[in-house]
């Protein structure tokens, strides 16, 4: 206490007991809201009353990132609208900045307190203040205070916790403060590690995608009708759950522990308890659920141990689930330019989408490096990157962030200092940049005098101008469900005719090998569910779906050899498990060729190999395919059964591993004395450590996203693979059985000046 409050001891009062006080509390201020007349002040003085406080105080935030007194009651009145605090400043700036509630005892001793003679406050004791936030933004802080030194007990500051949601609801709706100009946000730094899915950075305001939308009604009088939509809505979730964990869980003991510790955790933590509680206390379900869904998200905040916080993430998953059951999501803005999109998944169409929307990068919780939004977003030059679990919670709309997808991390709210630092590291990624593209014209030789071609993936059309600014010798993989999956189906023949005819034109006379439409699992077009199976990447996909409906694969087949014009034609076709599936899409295309003229000067049937049966089937396979391409981010999955798309597996399985090395090594031999050219375009071919080791092995064909070719080849035309061979033979025998030889190749590397 200040000086004031020594000589003027608080004033002991006997409590009433606290039961049933909540919902009084919210009962009338339904009964204020029904009216349409409640203003602030009423506010205050209902939450004063009804949690037996002596006074309360209701700060809303102004433009500067400051606090203004709204309303007071038991307080003096001449200051509202006059005592401002900035964020930061004092308890309740305190509370603003960091989002946190705050229950004090013995305020004024707190060595934040600021003391400010025109509230006349010097009497009260203790302080329970809450932010009052909405979609993530602080718009201001509503605090009961007490004579009587006491700590505010769980149920007080629960319901002081709900009234402060009501209000900020109430803000919004009167225009009294709008989120955007007026609210802001925690100002505290905050960093998030993870993963880079596509190198760069980028500097802008963050874009939360996947929020609530506003709730319409905040408080009922009909708790039965209320309860009934909420058990519909977790009826509903339950049955999207079971499909969801059959659609996406490999069967098995370990998975259905998995199924069981979510099960348990979600309806053993009460908090479907919390809700109904809410709920009998006057709240809407919607703001029941969003309620319980706040206090799960502090909460999360808080916690360090990784276990308890993805126990606790299940059920904010679980709560996110019933909102949308209730509520709906809010639809994508129409431009987002130069924001940093924060989500918690994204597929491949949303990001196309979201690019088109003009997004400068993206944070997704939910992703890994080989999974089709982060190839296109490599594709697309778009930094990205898979960021740790709370991100998407904490961020708030228009937070100022650098996404670092070089050094993996996203940065809200960064300090000045940091920002310079990001400013000076662009400039030298721009210089690092300047000096790779001297690279452009190199050949790519080796020190040896091995020659190499460096070929691109690519998926869209304007992508093609990768060709000439990377110097790449073609294409080695031209995903075609890309264009799809961009304009949100497939072009009738005329339409695909006129894209492949444009890529031949724009590779003038680069080879260009086109992949047919690799559609499914995580590449579904827009509005296109998904078929539920159990394990959609090994499910009816690819040139499965090809085989057995043949009318889509024809009429790309016949676009294909019309877009050619007579020049050469190198098809490959995706996810083939069998030489007999490789021989019936071959068929298709001879007989589509034998029908169209010109014909093709050169008509080339590869595959991709993807699916580890058919290292196996190698003499027939070769006997029949002109070339094969290996494609390691589905090969790896395969391989080593670890979904690509499950950030927890990322780093668990490694290409540079015994197994993976073992596997290239007796294909390049294999495919060598058939005299069948082999490539590999998956998204290792494009890490210049891992492309190193192939070249090693004597795969002379890489094809990468167009950011990978220069560093790449800076690496290789520096190498001696004379050098390096016996080396990585060594690792290779030194290395454990199924170790990786990463880390002491990248050594070696460094010691030999390589950039890798
Ligand atoms: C692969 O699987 O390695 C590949 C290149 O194909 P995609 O990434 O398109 O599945
Ligand atoms: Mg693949």
């Amino acid at each position: 206490m200040q000086s004031g409050a020594e000589n003027t001891p608080p004033k002991r009062r006997k409590r009433k007991p606290k039961f049933g006080d909540t919902r009084r509390l919210f009962a009338s201020l339904r009964e204020h809201l029904a009216s349409g007349t409640a203003s602030l002040a009423d506010i205050a003085r209902l939450v004063t009353e009804g949690l037996q406080a002596d006074a309360s105080v209701i700060y809303i935030a102004r433009p500067g990132e400051i606090l203004e007194l709204a309303a007071v009651q038991g307080l003096n009145i001449s200051a509202v609208g006059h005592t401002r605090l900035r964020a930061g400043e004092g308890i309740v700036g305190m509370v603003a900045a960091s989002g946190d509630i705050l229950n004090l005892a013995d305020v004024q001793n707190h060595p934040r307190y600021v003391y400010r003679a025109e509230i006349g406050e010097e009497e009260m004791a203790s302080m329970l203040a809450v932010p009052v936030k909405r979609a993530g933004r602080t718009l201001g802080v509503i605090g009961v205070m007490s004579r009587e030194a006491r700590a505010y007990t769980p149920v007080e500051v629960e319901a002081l916790a709900t009234v402060s949601m009501l209000l900020a609801e109430l803000l919004v709706k009167a225009g009294a403060t709008d989120i955007h100009e007026e609210g802001f946000s925690d100002t505290l730094p905050r960093r998030f590690a993870g993963h880079v899915l596509a190198a760069g950075i980028a500097r802008g305001k963050i874009l939360p995608y996947g929020a609530q939308a506003p709730i319409a009604k905040l408080l009922t009088d009909d708790p039965e009708a209320e309860s009934a939509r909420l058990d519909d809505a977790v009826e509903a979730v339950n049955k999207g759950l079971d499909k969801l964990f059959s659609a996406n869980m490999p069967a098995g003991p370990t998975s259905r522990d998995v199924l069981e510790a979510y099960r348990m955790v979600t309806q053993s933590a009460g908090w479907l308890t919390q809700i109904r509680d809410a709920i009998n206390d006057g709240l809407t379900a919607e703001t029941a659920v969003d309620k319980v869904a706040r206090a799960l998200r502090d909460r999360m905040r808080r916690i360090a141990d990784p276990y308890l916080r993805e126990r606790l993430a299940d059920i904010e998953d679980m709560v996110g689930r019933l909102m949308v059951a209730l509520g709906g999501m809010a639809p994508k803005p129409e431009r987002a330019d130069g924001l940093l999109l924060l989500v918690r998944r994204l597929g491949p169409a949303d990001l196309l989408d979201w690019h088109a929307r003009g997004i400068a990068g993206v944070a997704i919780e939910e992703a890994s490096a080989s999974g089709h939004a982060a190839i296109l977003a490599r594709a697309l030059g778009l930094p990205a990157l898979q960021v740790d679990r709370g991100a998407v919670d904490t961020a708030q709309e228009g937070d100022p962030a650098i996404l670092d997808a070089e050094g993996a991390t996203l940065i809200l709210r960064p300090e000045p200092a940091v920002v310079e630092v990001y400013e000076r590291a662009v400039e030298s990624r721009n210089q690092r940049a300047a000096a790779l593209a001297a690279y452009r014209d190199v050949p790519a030789v080796t020190k040896d005098g091995t020659e190499f071609q460096l070929m691109l993936n690519v998926g869209l059309a304007m992508e093609l101008d990768q060709l000439e600014r990377t110097g790449a010798d073609g294409i080695g993989l031209y995903r075609t469900e890309i264009a799809a999956l961009a304009s949100g189906g497939i072009p009738d023949v005329a339409g695909q005719a006129a894209e492949y005819g444009r890529v031949l034109d724009r590779a003038n006379g680069k080879r260009v090998q086109f992949r047919t439409l690799d559609l499914g699992a995580d590449k579904l077009l827009p509005g296109e569910a998904s078929a539920g199976e159990e394990n959609p990447a090994m499910g009816w996909r690819s040139l499965r779906v090809a085989l057995d409906r043949p009318s889509i694969l024809r009429r790309q087949l016949r676009a294909l050899l019309l877009g050619a014009q007579g020049r050469k034609l190198s098809v490959m076709f995706p996810m083939v498990a069998t030489v007999e599936e490789f021989r019936a899409a071959r068929d298709l295309l001879e007989a589509e060729a034998a029908r169209i003229r010109p014909a093709p000067e050169e008509l080339e049937a590869g595959t991709m190999l993807e699916v580890p049966a058919l290292l196996f089937q190698l003499p027939g396979l070769l006997a029949e395919a002109d070339f094969i391409s290996v494609g390691t981010n589905d090969l790896m999955q395969f391989l080593f059964a670890a979904d690509r798309g499950t950030p927890e597996l990322a780093e668990r399985y490694d290409t540079l591993s015994a197994p993976v090395l073992e596997l290239l090594e007796k294909l390049v031999t294999v495919c060598q004395e058939a005299g069948v050219s082999l490539s590999l375009c998956g998204e290792a071919a494009g890490r210049p450590l891992d492309a190193l080791a192939f070249a090693a092995l004597g795969i002379t064909c890489l094809s990468m996203s167009g950011n990978a070719i220069l560093p790449v080849k800076a690496v290789l035309v520096e190498a001696d693979l004379n050098t390096l061979r016996p080396v990585l033979r060594e690792l290779r025998r030194a290395g454990a059985a199924g170790g990786s030889i990463r880390e002491p190749l990248a050594a070696w590397a460094r010691e030999h000046n390589l950039a890798i």
